[in-house]
């Protein structure tokens, strides 16, 4: 038989205090539902549990004290008689009816329980997302009642022992049945299981332990966070009643709509409009990017639709340190209005390259027009 103090890991003479500072401690640890339920941690969490439940409470940590047991005065009598359960109910559900109980029938309810879940959504700038930045949020949930720290009960007064169910948080009914009359186990009414009753709930929370408010959150956003990410803060959902452990916040990230960049994967591009001039005779130019403006280069020749890489511009990783890049997409811009000296010159230079153009009609497309295109099909 394990020992409840050891269960918990105080000493014999631990104040009501640290035993349940101990057991909140232990419980948010070894919780299934926060360490994904099954297995060690189930059969943990119901020990720890079981040894609060008797240390928590005066009588039965006294009782405990008094005889290393928690069966009460009654406690070795039920193993003189017969093995019970043959005929599908238990002898100690009898046992516990004549007694009042202190067996191990059915766990009693907790009003402990864990916090729910949130879920919030967060928009941020393309720069954020490619950078990450810690942002400041603010959530509406459940914290702690500050008046009874979670105690439900107003300072003070004390929960005290359910007077129907005696603090087992069960009853017992007899049924009648074909076999005759069989006692079964029911939750019971007056304390809704939980084996206590609070005579004076908190004022402020109504005896819950917990009160609804705005909590202000720092959430870290980390870099490459795109529109669908969701980021999981654990503990930073609502507190439970009672005291009980807070549940999880998960944030949906949208990342707006940026003006200059749009986002393709881990590259970004951008579009770049190069007057015709200067395409042609190749030009630098200053370009504003995420990181600052860069000078980049435009070739002499450059055609519209072309593309330019910067390396390392583009978004970073998710968990990585690695950046994508920044595609630069050239349109080449075509003047659309031109003065009667322009259009002079710009026939001039028709004429020098002997592109055959004649009073607003191009002769022919023999001038390799059509042939470049094909050799552009032929080579895809
Ligand atoms: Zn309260
Ligand atoms: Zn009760």
């Amino acid at each position: 038989m394990t020992n409840h103090y050891d269960v918990l890991g105080v000493a014999r003479d631990a104040t009501p205090e640290e035993i349940k500072k101990a057991y909140r401690r232990l419980a948010r640890d070894h919780h299934p539902d926060l360490n994904g339920g099954g297995g060690k941690d189930d059969e943990k969490f119901k020990q720890i549990s079981h040894a609060y439940e008797v240390l928590s409470d005066p009588a039965k940590r006294r009782n405990y004290d008094a005889t290393g047991s928690e069966k009460g005065g009654f406690g070795g009598f039920g193993s003189g008689f017969p093995s019970s359960g043959a005929e599908g109910f238990g002898f100690q559900d009898i046992f516990d009816t004549f007694f009042g109980g202190g067996g191990a029938t059915q766990q009693r309810a907790s009003r402990t329980r864990r916090g729910q879940d949130a879920l919030i959504r967060v928009e941020i700038d393309l720069k954020d997302a490619v950078f990450g930045t810690n942002k400041s949020i603010e959530v509406d949930t459940a914290i702690t009642c500050p008046v009874c720290n979670g105690e439900c009960t107003e300072p003070g007064t004390h929960m005290e022992t359910c007077a129907v169910c005696h603090g087992s948080g069960n009853i017992q009914r007899a049924v009648r049945s074909i076999l005759g009359q069989v006692m079964t186990t029911a939750q019971c009414p007056n304390c809704e299981g939980t084996g206590t009753t609070i005579p004076h709930p908190c004022h402020e929370c109504s005896g819950e332990g917990r009160i609804r408010a705005r909590r202000d959150i720092t959430l870290k956003i980390p870099a490459g966070v795109d529109t669908g990410t969701r980021i999981q803060l654990r503990e930073q959902g609502e507190v439970g009643p009672a005291g009980g452990p807070h549940g999880d916040l998960y944030v949906d990230i949208k990342v707006k709509p940026d003006p200059q960049f749009t986002r393709d994967g881990d590259n970004l591009h951008a579009t770049l409009n190069v007057p015709m001039t200067a395409a042609t005779l190749g030009t630098s130019v200053k370009i504003p990017t995420l990181d600052g403006e860069r000078d980049v280069d435009i070739a002499p020749g450059t055609q519209s639709g072309s593309t330019l890489t910067l390396r390392g511009l583009g978004v970073t990783r998710l968990r990585s340190q690695v950046r994508g890049d920044l595609v630069v997409d050239v349109h080449v811009q075509t003047p659309t209005k031109v003065t009667p000296e322009q259009e002079e010159l710009l026939k001039q230079f028709a004429q020098l390259r002997q592109e055959e153009f004649v009073e607003g009609k191009l002769a022919s497309a023999s001038n390799g027009m059509f042939a470049k295109l094909r050799d552009k099909l032929g080579n895809l």
